[in-house]
């Protein structure tokens, strides 16, 4: 499940440190529409945003 990190709003996957007390969303950010649009590495192991759920 994604998460929002409460710092910067940025989006990670769950378990990376960046989002530790960042907050569960059900659905991605309408701006994110490619796997490119998230910078964290914690999404390197996704090849497409159908993967994250
Ligand atoms: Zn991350």
């Amino acid at each position: 499940m994604p998460m929002m990190s409460s710092e910067d709003f940025t989006v990670h996957d769950d378990g990376c440190e960046a989002a530790a007390d960042g907050m569960p969303i059900s659905d991605l950010p309408d701006e994110v529409t490619a796997i490119d649009d998230l910078d964290c590495e914690c999404w390197a192991e996704y090849d497409s945003l159908a993967e994250i759920e």
